[in-house]
């Protein structure tokens, strides 16, 4: 039967079934938008608690707009630095509080993201990540902020709204920045927004997710106060303080007894609102984590150089690094 004109132009493309490519080293690079960046497929079961780097970026990230200096046009991928995110991911534990045991089949790994850089669907869809049980923001800052929008996907794939942990002055701030998606009868056409469920937390009240404890600290981020984030998880700990200038007393009893601690390493140089490389490391002499890494990495920091300087147990992070926390 003759299809008419009109018709072909209504009707969609005939689409074929395809596998994925197995995982692993051989997994061919794919462009995703920012350039090569291969992919790198999370797996499950998770037995530990672990943090993926999806981004270790300044706010301007690596290389930046305009700048031709060794770092910015280095062929080191390390050297690459999309604008910071972090997924979290431990094993989910059962409705009875049991984390799952080898009898059963084991559920797919709690997943919790901290941030949403604007770089966050290169980053989401570099690791194939499918689902996650909610997103925690540090502080307001856009590079930490604007991949709000590719929330949606999430809420698409997994049929359901995602909470969104953050102190009431964020969320407020959400709320007036990003009117069209908290006040979306307000918006002229109705679009594809992302279906979000604001949850507010407060510093050194903790609260559990999905079976991990998670301990909001305060840090100092020049004047502006912020948030950084304790996990304890499948019997370890590990501490998130990005974008930090000074902790203040208070929180240093909630860092104590850590695997893994992540801190802000901006630059050589002082800043006024981030900690430099030494002061990153005095204060991991204090804190004295069993493993620490430096992130928001400035073009300043060439990775293999500084790695290699860094004293024992220090390293610096780079995006799409697994950090696993073996506990104790
Ligand atoms: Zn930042
Ligand atoms: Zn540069
Ligand atoms: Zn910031």
């Amino acid at each position: 039967m003759a299809i008419s004109r009109r018709r072909l132009l209504t009707m969609p493309p005939k689409l074929h079934a395809f596998a994925l490519p197995p995982a692993g080293p051989a997994v061919m690079a794919r462009a995703t938008g920012t350039g090569l960046l291969p992919f790198q497929p999370l797996h499950w079961p998770v037995m530990r608690l672990e943090l993926l780097f999806l981004g270790t970026g300044t706010s301007a990230g690596i290389p930046m707009i305009g700048c031709e200096c060794e770092v910015c046009t280095s062929s080191d991928p390390r050297d690459t630095r999309t604008r910071p995110s972090v997924l979290i991911r431990y094993p989910r534990a059962a409705a009875n509080g049991e984390v799952d045991t080898a009898e059963a089949p084991p559920a797919e790994p709690a997943q919790l993201l901290v941030d949403t850089a604007p770089e966050l669907r290169e980053q989401v869809v570099r690791h194939r990540i499918r689902a996650i049980d909610g997103v925690l923001y540090t502080h307001n800052h856009a590079d930490h902020i604007f991949g709000i929008d590719d929330l949606r996907r999430f809420n698409a794939v997994m049929q359901r709204p995602i909470d969104l942990f953050a102190e009431p002055q964020i969320i407020q701030w959400l709320r007036e920045t990003f009117g069209y998606i908290f006040e979306p009868h307000r918006n002229i056409n109705k679009s594809f927004i992302p279906q979000l469920i604001p949850q507010p937390i407060n510093p050194a009240e903790p609260f559990d997710l999905c079976g991990g404890r998670w301990t909001p600290l305060r840090l100092m981020h020049g004047h502006l106060p912020i948030l950084g984030f304790r996990v304890d998880a499948a019997g370890a700990a590990l501490a998130y303080c990005t974008d930090v200038s000074g902790i203040p007393p208070e929180t240093y009893p909630h860092l104590c007894d850590l695997d893994v601690l992540v801190i802000d390493g901006l630059r050589y140089r002082h800043h006024p609102t981030h900690l430099t490389i030494d002061q990153a490391l005095e204060q991991i002499d204090r804190i004295a984590p069993r493993r620490a890494y430096l992130t928001h990495m400035a073009h300043d920091v060439r990775h293999a150089e500084l790695e290699a300087r860094l004293p024992e147990g220090v390293h610096l992070a780079f995006d799409g690094l697994r950090v696993h926390c073996d506990g104790r």
